[in-house]
Order: C-alpha cells, then structure tokens, then sequence
C-alpha cells in the first residue's frame, strides 16, 4: 500500500507561520530580530523567555499550567516565572556559585525544574538537565563528566541515588532540594527561596558563552555531552514559530521528558520565548488522561513522539472517539522515524495530520520539518528550515561525496546555524570527526526525494546489508506495523554466511492478538508482498516490549547483542529491560 500525499487545504496553508515567500526571503538577520537581545551584542535565554515579555508589558499573561498526577492544577504567569526564576538565581549566588558553574537538574515534571533551568541560566550559569529515572551510576557518570557544581533533587530522590556517593565528587558543592525541609548537608529549595529577592537582572552573556549540556540519548552507545549556548536561542525562537507554529498565546503542550533536549528546547525554552501558554503534565503517558487534556486544555499545538502515537493507534480509533479534538492545529512529531501509517492514522483521528521533524541534540533544535504549509508525504521527515542547507553524502578520503536525487547516504548539515553543538565534552576527537569537507555529519541515514523532501532509513550502524542489498530498518518496520496484528516491530541484521547478513524482526502485538505460527506466516506473508523476498524478514519474533532508552528510542544494538551474544555495552538509558 502507497500513502499518498496529503494535500493542505487552502485555509491551513494560508494560516502558516513559514509562506513559501518567507522562505524565499529568508536571511539571519530575521531570525535575530526575533530576539529582544540586551545591549552591547549578549544576550540571556532566560532573559528572552521571561523578562523580556515582562518587560514588554505581558507579565500577567499565562506561561504555564501545571497539572499534577492526582489532579492538581497550578497556573503561572510570566511574571511568577520571572520572579521564581530569580529567586533561584539569588540562591545559587548566596551558596558561593558564579558565573559558568554548572547546575545539574534531576526530578521528574515539576514546576521547580523550569525554574532552575531558567534561574540558572538567567545567572549566567550551566544547566545541564537528566532523567529522573536514571540510576545512581548513570547520574553519577554525568555529573562527572559535567563537572557539577551543583545539583537540584527532590528528597526522595537524593536519598536513593545521591546521598550515597555525592561527596566523592570533589566539585560537587551544593545539593538543593524542593521543598521545606532537607537532609544534613543540603539546602531546602522552598525556604531559600522564600527568603530571596525575586528581582534579578539575567547576567548578560556573550552569544558563544556556554548555556547548556545535554547528554545524548544513548541509543547507539555511550552517550555524549553535547554543549550549546546562549547564542542558540535564536534558532528555538524560529523554530518555534516556523516549524511548531507557536504564537503569542498558543496553547501548547510538548510531552517530551524534561531529561533530554526536547524537553528543554521545545518543552521550556521555543514556548516561552514565543510567548504561548504551556502545559505541563506531570503524569506518564496514559490513553484516556492525554486525550481528556487536549480536550479540555484546548491544545492548539501539540509536540510529541512515535511511540506514544503507536500507543494510541494501539488502543483503536473507537478510544478517541469520545473526545473534541477541534481546537488542534497543528501537531508534530519527533524523535524517531513516524511510519506512514502513524500520520495518516493522525489525521483520521485528530482531523490533523502529524508533521514528523528529525533533530538531535548535537543540533540543538529542529533541522529538517513538514511544516504547516506543505503538503505531507507520509513517512518523509520533510524539508530543510530556512537557514539550514542539509546533503546526503559518504565519507571519501578526507573529504566527501555528494549524492543525488534518490540516492541513499549519510544526512550531513552545512555548519553554522545557531543552535549547533559547540564541543561533545571531553571528546574533541569524536567532535571533529564529525565535521568533514564543510559538512556536519550526523550518523543517519536518509534520502532526498525530486521534490526535495528528505527521508529517513536509519541510522548508519543500524543499517542491513543482505545479498548485496542495502536495507534501512525503517522501512521493514513500517511495513510490518501496517499488519493489523502489529503493534510495534524492530528490525535488525543477523550474521549469515551465504547471504552476509538476515533481517529478523521483532513484534509486539496488539491487543486482541495472541503469538501463532499462524500469525507469524501471515506477518512474514505481508512483509514479503510489501517488500518483496530480499527485504522481508526471513524470521518474526514475538516480544512484550522492545528495549528503549528512556527517550523512547528502540536500542537495536541491544536486541543484536544478546541475540549474537555480545557485550551489551553502555545501557545507561535502557528504560525497560523486559524482553
Ligand atoms: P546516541 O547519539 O547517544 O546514540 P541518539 O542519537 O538516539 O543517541 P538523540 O540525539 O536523543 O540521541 O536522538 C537523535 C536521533 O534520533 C537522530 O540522530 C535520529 O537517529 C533519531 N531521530 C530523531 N528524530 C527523528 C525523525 N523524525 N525521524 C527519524 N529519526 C529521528
Ligand atoms: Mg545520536
């Protein structure tokens, strides 16, 4: 089965943030206007997502709401933003810190984790944020290479994690935890903060001057701390407008976790710099919670992922049919490849299709978009932003190849927009390997289309070479999902004498379906009428669930060691070990 293209009515075109003249037209130049900036050339990020729209008469306008797990509701406005935040910047200097320290944030969806972000950065410090879910040696690994100076936790997290071994980090000097009350040795958030002046002008910094560091994801192996700066915030401010269309006033919800990047660029950062009215969940995911909120949130605006989608597709298009879903308009999609099925499962559903992105945090904000004004090919992660110029080349010698129109390579990035990693810590090595011949290369695989869409195939190591075809787990994947049986599917190459490699897949099911030799012939039956004989997986395997990093990226890597029995290697951000 084709997808065919989803052709935008004339209304939603015409509504787009990014016309096709705009980005005709484009120059910098546009995207530095849309920052207030402070004098002398520097500017702050906090300072661009809060004190400036104070400053600029909308202090009373909504930031954020938040919904708590049991029900709570809280609502803030710029101004209680700005405040809190400075609040947090006055703490941290009274505890000695200055200028570059680096503030380490870890706790789950909580309001106090935007304001140590944002404090932290208004003070012209570092902030670096993980995964509450991590262990203590995946945190411990981090706040190593990080060079913490400080860390901000929650009781019970500090006592099953951090209290352990928090001492033998000799940078290490300050343990902030919300509430009122903390063990000996730390500093309780909530009285500091009562106690601090909630004025505090952002510290002006050089646009060069280092802003964040966030770990990779670790779905190919040890993950990497990527550093970017303040400077970066003018690609999340144009970004935010262009490929998330976010106005002033958009109600916004970003369900990524605040452990990553796109739960910093997007979830924190892009919203508040372009003004919206945010929502903040801090429960999981959860079928009938998450379509309640959009319905009675009102989102506009919606950013989230493959495998949340699939849940949803999971559960049947009878589950959402309960729900009004019209004030959406416009969601999106990121973090791994969305099957065709996904987005044409998206616009039955939620009358809107989802526009894929592709990113990473190595390039600190969205690259390659469907935006609101183009037409979708289903499966294709769309177009280059204004701004970037983006190639599918191989590494030749010291230099590269460039490909052409349908040709497969690495998907590579001309250097140079804003928001473009500035080191990986520790590791100049690894970072300049990356730059080649005027290029940034970025380890995925991928496809320009005539029409000059971009398609993804994979990643570079996942790639599958079987009787001298190359194979891109993304395709065999989507195909398999689109059986009525499948729910999610992996796909990986095995060593094989006669043919080099064989793709094996593995399958979770939908409910209802139970694992058969029959039900394993008919995926294989489809596999192979959808792709034919040299693509179709020789062997399915039935799973529960496939291994993830906490970002909800599949670990192919993973599922290939333990089934070639290999070293499992870095697994710091497996998020389930079930399989
Ligand atoms: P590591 O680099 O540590 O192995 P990672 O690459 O998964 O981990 P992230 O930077 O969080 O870490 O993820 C970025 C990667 O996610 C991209 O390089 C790409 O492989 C994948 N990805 C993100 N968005 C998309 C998308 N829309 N389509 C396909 N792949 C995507
Ligand atoms: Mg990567």
């Amino acid at each position: 089965m084709a997808f065919e293209t989803i052709t935008k009515p004339e209304d939603v075109r015409a509504s787009a943030a990014l016309t096709e003249d705009i980005r005709a037209r484009f120059t910098w130049d546009d995207a530095r206007a849309m920052l207030a900036g402070l004098p002398g050339g520097k500017l702050n990020i906090a300072h661009e997502a809060l004190d400036a729209h104070v400053a600029a008469g909308h202090g009373a306008d909504p930031a954020m709401t938040w919904l708590g797990k049991d029900g709570a509701r809280r609502a803030f406005t710029y101004a209680d933003l700005a405040g809190q935040t400075a609040r947090f910047a006055h703490v941290l200097r009274a505890h000695g810190l200055g200028v570059g320290d680096r503030v380490f944030g870890l706790m789950g969806r909580e309001v106090e984790l935007f304001v140590a972000a944002l404090g932290t950065l208004k003070a012209g410090m570092v902030f670096s944020p993980l995964f509450s879910a991590f262990g203590p040696e995946p945190i411990r690994t981090r706040m190593e290479i990080g060079a913490a100076n400080a860390l901000v936790t929650t009781a019970a997290i500090y006592k099953r994690k951090i209290a352990e071994w928090w001492r033998d980090l000799p940078s290490l000097r300050l343990i902030l935890i919300v509430g009122d009350d903390a063990p000996e040795g730390c500093v309780a958030l909530g009285p500091a903060m009562a106690a601090a002046s909630d004025t505090f002008a952002p510290v002006p910094m050089d646009p060069e001057d280092t802003a964040l560091i966030h770990f990779t994801s670790g779905t190919t192996g040890q993950p990497k701390g990527a550093v970017h700066v303040h400077g970066a915030v003018a690609w999340h401010a144009m970004t935010g407008r262009y490929a998330l269309e976010m106005r002033a006033g958009t109600r916004y919800w970003c369900t990524a976790d605040p452990g990553w990047v796109t739960g910093t660029s997007y979830g924190i950062i892009a919203p508040l710099v372009n003004r919206v009215h945010m929502l903040m969940d801090e429960g999981e995911f959860d079928l009938d919670r998450w379509y309640s909120t959009l319905q009675d949130e009102r989102i506009e605006v919606w950013y989230t992922a493959p495998t949340a989608i699939r849940m949803m597709m999971r559960a049947g298009d009878a589950a959402a049919k309960p729900y009004d879903f019209s004030a959406l308009r416009f969601l999106a999609s990121v973090g791994e490849p969305l099957n065709p099925e996904a987005v044409v499962w998206g616009n039955r559903v939620f009358g809107r299709p989802f526009h894929d992105n592709w990113w990473q945090t190595e390039t600190g904000g969205i690259v390659i978009a469907n935006t609101q004004a183009m037409d979708i090919k289903p499966g294709s992660m769309g177009k280059p932003l204004p701004g970037q110029v983006a190639g599918i080349v191989e590494r030749d010698g010291d230099g590269v190849r460039e490909f052409g129109e349908g040709e497969i390579g690495e998907l590579a990035l001309r250097p140079g927009w804003p928001s473009m990693m500035r080191a990986y810590l520790h590791e100049q090595a690894r970072y300049d390997k990356a730059f080649v011949g005027g290029w940034y290369l970025t380890g995925d695989l991928a496809m320009r289309d005539a029409d000059g869409y971009f398609w993804f195939v994979g990643r570079a190591d996942d790639l599958i070479k079987t009787s001298g075809h190359l194979i891109g787990p993304f395709e065999v994947e989507s195909a398999l999902i689109e059986h009525e049986a499948v729910a999610e599917a992996a796909v990986i190459g095995l060593p094989d004498e006669t043919a080099g490699e064989v793709v094996r897949a593995y399958v979770c099911l939908n409910p209802g379906f139970e694992p058969s030799e029959e039900i394993e012939k008919s995926i294989r039956g489809h596999a192979r009428r959808r792709l034919g004989p040299a693509v179709a997986p020789r062997e399915v395997v039935f799973r529960k669930t496939l291994p993830k990093t906490r970002s909800g990226k599949t670990m192919r890597r993973l599922l290939k060691a333990r089934e070639m029995g290999l070293p499992e290697g870095d697994i710091s951000t497996l998020e389930s070990d079930e399989t």
